[in-house]
């Protein structure tokens, strides 16, 4: 499988409860390399545009204001077929339909406020990335 790049949130409810270094560490577990990262706040804007395809569902604007409610940290991952590993490390979207040792399962505290984002394809991946980071920042 090739090397691949994805982009991964840690999401507000995450880095309220001082779960960085812990959901990082099952990143590098699963063979992750992190190759970019930094911790910002985004503006509910920011957030909304981050999440344009999700505009016309009913949790737009909860999940934009909640984005938007305390910092995240954005990181870049790296390594065999990264977009599809980083997801299965995630969990479902809805922590209750998560996998054991699953980062959602063991952290999440909502289908809202699940801790993590990952890109879902090369696309998104691509596009995501972009949107985060220049290509001077991508240290791999
Ligand atoms: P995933 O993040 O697993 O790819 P989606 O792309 O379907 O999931 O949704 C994006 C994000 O929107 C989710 O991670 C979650 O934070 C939020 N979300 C999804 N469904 C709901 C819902 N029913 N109620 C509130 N928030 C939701």
């Amino acid at each position: 499988m090739a090397i691949e790049r994805t982009l991964s949130i840690i999401k507000p409810d995450a880095t309220k409860r001082n779960l960085t270094g812990k959901i990082v560490a099952k990143f590098e577990e699963a063979g992750l390399r992190v190759v970019a990262s930094k911790r910002i706040h985004l503006t509910a804007a920011q957030a909304g545009a981050f999440y344009a395809e999700h505009s016309e569902r009913g949790f737009y604007g909860e999940l934009c204001d909640f984005m938007a409610s305390e910092p995240v940290v954005v990181q870049v991952l790296e390594g065999e077929g990264a977009i599809a590993k980083n997801r299965e490390v995630m969990g479902a979207t809805d922590p209750a339909q998560a996998d054991d040792g699953t980062i959602r399962k063991d952290f999440a505290l909502s289908k809202g406020e699940n801790s993590v984002h990952g890109s879902d394809s090369a696309e998104s991946a691509a596009r995501e990335i972009a949107f985060f980071f220049s290509g001077l920042e991508l240290v791999g």
